[in-house]
């Protein structure tokens, strides 16, 4: 293979340089890290550590010492170009580097909020370790935030912020909270508990303007006329797949990198992993872009088994959490054109599921509070079974006799 240059040091490319060391892979390793920390995990960044526990040192997936005593290079650069033909990296520095595989493992960025005010300093993002600190350093009690956006990172911001006394209002332009990923089920029970917990949420309206007094953030206008008073934006309204040096050395890119189910480039020597890559799945026909830590190092896993001598097509099983206030929402499998949802559980209690099914076909489940389903959920998924809605519904069922 030769050397094995990884672009981007987050959950994908931290595992792969891991993964191949773990697999006996001897040649050289570079993981090129962008960020000024050593290679992190980010789940925490919107739920423990911005609630302030631990220091930087508690995110780090490994010490100083495993990148040297593994021989894996890390160095703190920017891949800037790569020239297929001549399989060189150009690094932001100067420096030029020659690679027998490249791998992107370049993640995604905030999408960035487009009205006026919108570039004033108390707007903020988060998805990177300083804007996490700095969200951390900044928030205090009675200080009004307006989350926009109610997907995942948003409403565990709105969570942890209102935990910490802030004044919180959350605006979505969807007519229910995480529209995208979840069942009306799970949106309406986490409705309720946010708005319990005294979190204001804005539904099918949109943000038209942030306003100012000079360089101070007063409040946002919503498109139903609104005025909602605040001190603080943040924004959560997605990502942008990092895509663009790919596009430029000439791979095909979409709304991520082309790679097939071996998460491979058009280019033998290329392959893309993790937020960044458009796959072709196996497991359900078509292309996918996840963004989960399960799929960033099930990805890893995979290319490594590959570039060591054991290439196996991909065939991860999508699952995910979510921490809001005291609720653990987790998901397996993936639930994309059910037709049906039986819940398990008891919704009153705040611990149930959703299992989600086309016809009689087990999509994915959604729990709240239930580890249980959710663990059951991915050992019967990743294993290609299923249950019946009937069994789903009935308390009595015991869920393990599936799995025997
Ligand atoms: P990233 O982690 O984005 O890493 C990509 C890295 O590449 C970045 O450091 C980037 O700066 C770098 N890079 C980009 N371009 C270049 C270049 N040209 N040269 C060098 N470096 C480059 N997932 C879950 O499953 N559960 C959760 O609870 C959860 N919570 C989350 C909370 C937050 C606040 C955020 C932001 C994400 C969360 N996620 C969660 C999603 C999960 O963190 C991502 O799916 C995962 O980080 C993807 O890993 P990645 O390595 O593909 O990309």
């Amino acid at each position: 293979t030769g050397s094995v240059i990884i672009v981007g040091a987050g959950h994908a490319g931290f595992q792969l340089a891991a993964s191949l060391r773990q697999g006996g892979f001897a040649e050289r390793i570079v993981l090129l890290n962008d960020e000024g920390h050593l290679p992190y995990q980010r789940p925490p960044l919107s739920k423990a550590y911005l609630k302030g526990t631990g220091g930087p040192d508690s995110l780090m997936f490994r010490p100083d010492k495993f990148y040297q005593d593994n021989k894996i290079e890390l160095v703190t650069d920017r891949a800037h170009a790569v020239d297929r033909n001549a399989r060189k990296v150009a690094l932001a520095s100067g420096i030029s580097l020659d690679y027998g595989h490249l791998v992107f493992a370049t993640g995604a960025r905030n999408r960035l909020l487009d009205i006026p005010n919108a570039k004033l300093d108390a707007v903020r993002y988060l998805r990177i370790l300083d804007e996490s600190q700095a969200l951390r350093d900044l928030i205090a009690p009675g200080m009004r935030v307006v989350v926009i956006g109610a997907g995942f990172i948003g409403l565990e911001f709105a969570a942890t912020a209102r935990g910490k006394g802030l004044e919180v209002d959350v605006v979505e332009l969807a007519s229910r909270v995480m529209a995208r990923a979840v069942t009306a089920e799970i949106s309406e029970f986490s409705q309720s508990r946010h708005t319990e917990a005294g979190i204001r949420l804005h539904l099918g309206v949109q943000v038209t303007a942030i306003e100012a007094s000079g360089a101070k953030v007063t409040g946002v206008s919503l498109s139903n006329g609104t005025h909602i008073p605040a001190d603080l934006v943040v924004v959560g309204v997605g990502v942008l797949p990092n895509v663009e040096l790919a596009a430029e050395a000439g791979l095909p890119v979409a709304s991520g990198i082309i790679v097939d189910e071996h998460l491979l480039t058009a280019n033998p020597n290329i392959s893309a992993i993790g937020d960044c890559a458009l796959y072709t799945s196996k497991r359900f026909g078509g292309s996918l872009r996840l963004e989960s830590v399960q799929n960033a190092t099930d990805h890893a896993r995979c290319v490594a088994a590959r570039l060591t001598g054991k290439t196996e097509v991909y065939d991860g099983l999508p699952w995910f959490w979510s921490d809001q206030g005291p609720d653990k929402l987790q998901m397996a499998g993936l639930t994309t054109g059910y037709d049906r949802v039986v819940v398990r559980g008891d919704r009153a209690q705040g611990a149930f599921s959703a299992f989600c099914y086309r016809g009689d076909k087990l999509l994915g489940i959604e729990s709240v509070n239930r580890a249980g389903d959710h663990m059951f959920g991915r050992r019967l998924l990743g294993a290609g079974g299923s249950i019946t809605p009937e069994q789903a519904a009935d308390a009595s069922f015991d869920l393990k006799s599936a799995l025997a």
